[in-house]
């Protein structure tokens, strides 16, 4: 009777779109032709007007073995039965120590700890504050700065905020952190354009750390931190051998490398994580997204062993890092965790985007002749493609694109700027690739 009269509100819902104030929406816009989904299963979402659409982009590059699967429906349910909740400040419950040492298995060595968040923005602002812990820990306290990458994405806080590099996500929020700087972004469409995975122009764009070491000192740079791939800014790759430059500069001037992987994470380019697949290992990689799927909130950053022990110095009886979430190693998020670890590895699902990733990138390819397309990015199990803008109206021809997908198409795909991104849940098959370039061909093709 409960669940019937919760029923009966969602259904009310369609008017009821006043009170909440949605994230990154042109909210009254949205509230005239809203875009409701009501249930979903693998591959699809079902819409409030019962249509099947098929997700292009597991929710929002989260829900990496698709929707509604049963083990992490049943560990949730039954874990909400037997504990609620569990404070983890001096206190502990077992499954937070359970998924630490799983999370660490699959970690490349020797980022073997694992602190637990809610979120992408938590995990961000929680690795800062570690590196800034760290250094003051081993006595060089005056490296205080924190350097970003032009286009990245770090989440909300005010430590994402401030190292990441998206104008609109700025501009409106005042001075920031201060004593933060910003690498050069990567994307070269004059020398990189319809680049077949890594773009071969660009490896000596991770000198622009020299170039800041030379402006800043390096005994003032606590950490680097950027996206492996990066997918907000409208996916934009490493050109090859970047990472590699960047991890050799970072060593040789004791500056510590954070690898954001809250889209990369958990197979979205093949591997576990974006480090294994590129082969560079940083000091610390922060997650959220698909560690549980998508289905609770969640985040995790892992950590060297060497930083996890600097901090374990002092007195025992002192706390080694003043820094937690009430929620951090949530009973259900962690029980849903485990569940969606389990999925991964039955399913294989970490090979998925190497076994399946050649076709990915021929579909995709295929689209370079349409209308407007300017380039076309792929990597793993990610897609981009770039349309021209409209003149004097950015943004608004991918904006219609997606609209057509999903109102007329029955496909759901995301746009930042003018760039489609895709990051399909990674059980899908050939045939679903086809359904997606062939759905967003013809949207392409149908918007002017
Ligand atoms: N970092 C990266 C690379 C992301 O892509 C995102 C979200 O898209 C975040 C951080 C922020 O995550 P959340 O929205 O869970 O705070």
């Amino acid at each position: 009777a409960l669940g019937d009269a919760y029923e009966a509100q969602a259904r009310s819902a369609p008017e009821r779109l006043d009170a909440f104030w949605m994230p990154f929406t042109a909210n009254r816009q949205f509230k005239q032709h809203s875009r409701l989904l009501a249930s979903a299963r693998d591959m699809h979402y079902t819409t409030v007007d019962g249509r099947q659409v098929l997700d292009g982009v597991a929710g929002l590059w989260c829900c990496n073995a698709g929707h509604g699967r049963t083990r992490i429906i049943e560990a949730v349910s039954r874990q909400i039965a037997t504990l609620d909740f569990a404070p983890t400040f001096q206190m502990g419950h077992p499954l937070p120590f359970v998924l630490a040492e799983r999370l660490a298995a699959i970690a490349p060595d020797p980022l073997k700890h694992v602190f637990f968040t809610n979120s992408g923005s938590e995990s961000v602002d929680t690795a800062l504050k570690i590196a800034l812990a760290y250094h003051r820990a081993r006595g060089e306290g005056q490296r205080t700065r924190l350097i970003g990458r032009e286009k990245g994405y770090h989440g909300v806080g005010f430590g994402g905020m401030s190292v990441g590099g998206m104008v609109n996500n700025r501009k409106f929020f005042g001075p920031m952190l201060p004593g933060v700087d910003h690498l050069r972004h990567t994307l070269d469409i004059s020398r990189n354009a319809f680049s077949r995975g890594l773009p071969k122009h660009g490896a000596e764009l991770a000198d622009d750390l020299e170039r800041l070491v030379q402006l800043h000192d390096a005994s003032t740079i606590a950490a680097v931190i950027v996206e492996p791939v990066s997918g907000s800014a409208g996916v934009v790759l490493p050109p090859e051998g970047y990472l590699k430059r960047l991890r050799e500069i970072c060593d040789k001037h004791g500056i510590l490398l954070i690898f954001d992987e809250v889209i990369t994470g958990y197979g979205r380019v093949g591997n576990a994580f974006a480090a294994q697949r590129f082969g560079v290992t940083p000091d610390m990689i922060t997650t959220a997204k698909g560690l549980t799927n998508g289905s609770v909130p969640m985040g995790a950053v892992f950590v060297s062993n060497a930083i996890h022990d600097a901090f374990m110095q002092g007195p025992e009886g002192v706390i080694d890092l003043f820094h937690g979430y009430t929620y951090s190693g949530h009973p259900l998020a962690c029980a849903a965790a485990l569940a969606t670890l389990d999925t991964y590895a039955e399913e294989k699902l970490f090979d998925k985007a190497l076994d399946i990733g050649a076709f990915w990138e021929e579909s995709i390819h295929a689209l370079r002749d349409l209308p407007h397309v300017i380039d076309i990015r792929n990597f793993g199990l990610i897609g981009a493609i770039e349309l021209a803008p409209r003149e004097g109206k950015p943004g608004s021809r991918a904006f219609d694109v997606f609209t057509k997908c999903f109102h007329d198409k029955d496909l759901l795909i995301r746009t930042t700027g003018d760039v489609v991104a895709l990051s399909p849940p990674l059980i899908l098959d050939k045939s679903h690739i086809g359904q997606i370039f062939g759905r967003l061909a013809e949207a392409i093709r149908e918007t002017a």
